[in-house]
């Protein structure tokens, strides 16, 4: 039996309009879950760049001390690219690409807000890394953070 129809039958109950009422409450907040769960969405601060990620939240998020890294105060989630849509009009994404090149960091024109990394090494394209900071429907201060030392050692430090 469809939801609508569920619904309406207890509604022509005239004993059960109350019940009725609890529950169309209870289907929306789980509809609204389900919604929130599809997708982790994340969006610049202007909102021109925004990506939907078809993932769950990972376990960890990453800091990195790098040159660059530390100065964009990003928190990194990493994710295969081809889970990540990213919606924006060709004139908002703006990257900046240094040293090896092997990254290019993405961010909006308009607002200045870094999104994430791809790669530009055609032997690692596996991955991205996106920046939990602009996530708009979770809340990531709940997520354990490790530290990457990207200066130096190219390794965990926790
Ligand atoms: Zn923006």
């Amino acid at each position: 039996m469809c939801l609508r129809k569920f619904i309406s039958g207890i509604l022509d109950s005239k004993f059960h309009v109350c019940a009725a009422k609890v529950y169309k409450k209870r289907v929306n907040k789980i509809r609204g879950n389900l919604v929130q769960n599809f997708f982790i969405e994340s969006s610049c601060h202007c909102g021109a760049l925004k990506l939907q990620i078809d993932a769950e939240l990972p376990p960890t998020l990453t800091s990195c001390n790098c040159s660059v890294c530390r100065r964009y105060g990003c928190l990194f989630a990493y994710y295969p690219p081809e889970k990540v849509k990213i919606l924006a009009a060709p004139d908002t994404l703006q990257e900046y690409v240094w040293g090896d090149k092997s990254l290019a960091f993405v961010r909006c024109s308009h607002c200045g807000c870094f999104s994430h990394w791809r790669s530009l090494d055609p032997h690692q394209t596996d991955r991205m890394g996106v920046n939990a900071r602009l996530f708009i429907n979770v809340e990531i201060d709940k997520i354990r953070i490790r530290h990457f030392d990207g200066a130096n050692s190219w390794k965990y430090l926790d």
